[in-house]
């Protein structure tokens, strides 16, 4: 269960004492602000803040001292111009805050995305939950043979079993001996304490959920997203990107609708890529061989062309 009742009813709490404010609002996003959207078996992504809207990036482009933005069609064409060319930085005037809560396998790809700010709930402080990451069936699939990175077909039912029963007993085990090095460990119960929480916490699995508030601007959100809602991605950290790119969606939608075009539904080819393409346009047959491309390369540029 990503949340409890009782968090729940603290959500509640805050969504029912709106206030009034001269800053930017996005209808879109206060619709997500505080709820939690379910991810993985306990885990979530909730919207805990933001800054900016579509407005903001024009207003920024501009440097407006008012509103500083036209018709909605020129706003949109402003937006568009500006991911086309690569004009990050009135982007980064948008921010996004969020909790998530994620197994600690992925959180270890997440924050290798080094542009954000990031406050990790405290092992060392706080006992962490009984909660693990147990994936469903149809998400336990063989090792690729083609892709080292990926994934191949999925398990059968035996196996799978076999995988399922092995994921949750060590997690359990684990997690038992862990709760017995941090407890009271004198004979009598005479309040010795145990193992220190730093040191226990060595014990637990991958695994384990962690928690973090990771904030970011809407830049170096798209270049997370594009990276991690891509179908590369492991599908762990992947559905994370797909409820980020739900509310990014709702937050800025010129700005999304930009970034779908141009950056998650766009591709970038090599000098040689483009060289290729015009002879094929030209009538030519482009094979490997002729395209100064190594075969890798070529079966990249192939799926690209659809060849
Ligand atoms: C499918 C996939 C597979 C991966 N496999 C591996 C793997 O096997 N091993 C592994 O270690 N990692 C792996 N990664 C992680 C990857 O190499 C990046 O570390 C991660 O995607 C973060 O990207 P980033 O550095 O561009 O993002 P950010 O850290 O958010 O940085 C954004 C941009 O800011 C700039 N920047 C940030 N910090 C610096 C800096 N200190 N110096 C210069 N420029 C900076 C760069 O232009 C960078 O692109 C993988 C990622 C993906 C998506």
């Amino acid at each position: 269960m990503p949340l409890t009742p009782e968090q729940d009813a603290e959500i509640a709490d805050l969504r029912a004492t709106p206030r009034s404010t001269l800053r930017a609002v996005s209808d879109g996003a206060e619709k997500h602000l505080y709820r939690a959207m379910p991810v993985l078996d306990h885990g979530f992504v909730r919207m805990i803040d933001y800054m900016g809207d579509d407005a903001a990036i024009c207003q920024a482009a501009r440097v407006s001292y008012g509103r500083g933005t036209k018709s909605v069609q020129n706003d949109e064409g402003l937006i568009r111009y500006l991911m086309r060319h690569w004009h990050s930085t009135p982007f980064e005037m948008c921010e996004l805050k969020l909790h998530v809560k994620l197994p600690v396998f992925v959180a270890r790809q997440w924050i290798r995305h080094r542009t954000a700010n990031v406050n990790e709930y405290s092992a060392r402080y706080s006992i962490l939950d009984r909660e693990f990451y147990i994936p469903r069936p149809e998400d336990l699939a063989a090792q690729s043979s083609q892709n080292n990175q990926g994934r191949g077909d999925v398990l059968g039912a035996e196996e799978s079993a076999r995988v399922l029963d092995w994921l949750r007993e060590d997690a359990h085990r684990a997690y038992d001996h862990y709760e017995a090095m941090i407890s009271d460990t004198s004979p009598d119960g005479g309040g010795q304490q145990g193992l220190a929480r730093e040191l226990a916490r060595m014990n637990l699995p991958a695994n384990i959920y962690t928690q973090w508030y990771w904030k970011v601007d809407l830049h170096n959100l798209f270049h997370f997203l594009r990276l991690r809602a891509d179908p590369h991605a492991q599908y762990e950290i992947r559905v994370y990107a797909d409820a980020i790119c739900e509310m990014v969606r709702d937050w800025v939608p010129a700005a999304y609708r930009a970034f779908e075009e141009y950056r998650l539904g766009g591709v970038t080819l090599s000098a040689s890529g483009v060289k290729c393409l015009r002879r094929m346009l030209a009538g030519e047959e482009v094979t490997q061989e002729t395209s100064g491309m190594s075969a890798r390369e070529w079966r990249e540029f192939e799926a690209i062309v659809g060849k």
